[in-house]
């Protein structure tokens, strides 16, 4: 059955969302606060990669988080404070920290990047789009011992899940990556991983929606729902009262806000990162996560992008100059012949990640609220894991079965 559709939030999950809706024959309007030319799924490092099997809810986050809160260029910052959403969320947040939660969150991880790495190849293939994205694999630079030591049991869990990743020496990363000089003791190499450039393929969406008759109502905040029993009646725009039969909430990290409107809780807090992007040449052709400073590096189109940082705070727009910073010297550091001129720096942009209370995103219905599918929550790889969730979106919209294990995802999974 067609049914009439809002996605509230157009961002690389409500753009894939739609794509799949209409897919299906439903109708759909995206309601976006934003132009929709910017914010995380604009400039975040364009990795596809399910290499990244780990959880951010992992042993050691809140220790690290503690040890780097009073250092303002440190790669990971959390802003305590008294607030009860936050207050809830860290404590669950802290009570995931486990070796268990992390073996348990494999699946649930892996199932969503491969279903969503192979959808974007379909996507790719289906001649409708013409998009940067390329298969090199990503390279984890390590500086020392206890780093390589750290990646070697991640690749040793990722070759134990079947995806293709191994250890390289110095020498084997200059094989790799022989036109730049790269100041590492060795690295991961996941050859599974892939990368792309945000901006083109969000682009080619938007165009594509808009041809097949996907209506965006854009710089409109959604705010206010009229509810009718368990059910969202019609949402107020403009004070003009608008019906759907179902509403996507794909808001990133403000889709906590939308959720407290109806009741609904979810555990949620903003993660902010930062990037920029260098012109020249760089000669560096293999995407590289740097370990020690966590700072993503991608060669894009025409580009090469640096990004990092996850300050979980309040959200607002200040950009840090000295997180800045951190990321640009960090990569100078890797790549001794690299610069990062001073008007780079002062171009560097911002997103926020949807950061959830286990490292898990919330893909699925809500008990309280029946027409709502709720899609957030993707902490470091919402890229990654977009055309599998736009996906199960579309399943959960068109009551079909999905291919995958949905309930790892449940937005109303208990901590
Ligand atoms: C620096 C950085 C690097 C990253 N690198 C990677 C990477 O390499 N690989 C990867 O997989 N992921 C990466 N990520 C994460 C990834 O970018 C995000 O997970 C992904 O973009 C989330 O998409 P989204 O659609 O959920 O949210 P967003 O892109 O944040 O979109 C949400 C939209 O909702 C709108 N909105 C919010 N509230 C309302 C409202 N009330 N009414 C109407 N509209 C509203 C906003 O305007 C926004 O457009 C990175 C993120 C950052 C910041």
């Amino acid at each position: 059955m067609s049914k009439n559709v809002a996605i509230i939030g157009g961002g690389v999950i409500g753009l894939c969302s739609a794509y799949y809706l209409i897919k299906e024959g439903h109708s759909v309007t995206i309601i976006d606060k934003s132009s929709l030319d910017s914010g995380a799924s604009y400039v975040n490092a364009g990795y596809l990669c399910p290499g990244h099997i780990i959880p951010l809810a992992a042993p050691g986050t809140i220790r690290q988080g503690i040890r780097w809160m009073f250092n303002s260029s440190s790669p990971l910052y959390i802003e305590p404070r008294i607030n009860i959403d936050f207050l809830k969320w860290i404590y669950a947040f802290n009570k995931s920290c486990t070796n268990k939660h992390v073996i348990n969150s494999i699946p649930a991880i892996l199932n969503l990047s491969l279903l969503s790495q192979d959808l974007l190849d379909e996507i790719k293939h289906s001649n409708n789009f013409k998009f940067h994205y390329e298969k090199k694999g990503l390279l984890m630079l390590c500086k020392t011992d206890n780093s390589m030591a750290h990646e070697e049991h991640t690749v040793g869990l990722a070759i134990e899940n079947g995806l293709e990743a191994k250890m390289l020496n110095k020498d084997e990363i200059k094989q790799l990556e022989p036109d730049v000089e790269i100041d590492s003791i060795g690295g991961a190499y996941f050859k599974c991983d892939q990368h792309s450039t945000p901006g083109e393929f969000m682009s080619e969406l938007k165009n594509f929606l808009l041809r097949k008759g996907v209506k965006f109502i854009k710089n409109t905040m959604v705010d206010n729902f009229i509810l009718t029993g368990d059910k969202i009646k019609h949402i107020l725009i403009d004070n003009n009262p608008i019906k759907f039969d179902e509403y996507v909430f794909s808001a990133g990290p403000w889709t906590n806000h939308l959720c407290n409107k109806i009741g609904v809780k979810l555990l949620l807090q903003a993660g902010k990162g930062y990037s920029m992007n260098v012109d020249e040449q760089t000669n560096i052709n293999i995407p590289a996560i740097l370990v020690e400073s966590k700072c993503a590096v991608t060669p894009m189109n025409g580009f090469t992008r640096f990004s990092g940082t996850m300050e979980i705070a309040p959200i607002n727009n200040v950009i840090r100059k000295n997180r800045v910073d951190a990321i640009a010297n960090s990569a100078c550091s890797y790549y001794p012949n690299l610069k990062i001129t001073e008007d780079v720096r002062s171009k560097a942009t911002f997103g926020f990640r949807a950061i959830s209370a286990d490292g898990l995103p919330y893909i699925g219905r809500s008990n309280k609220i029946k027409n709502i599918v709720i899609a957030t929550g993707h902490n470091m790889t919402g890229w990654s894991m977009s055309t599998g969730t736009g996906k199960l979106v579309s399943d959960f919209i068109s009551e079909k079965s999905s291919s995958i294990d949905t309930s790892f995802y449940s937005p109303e999974r208990k901590f």
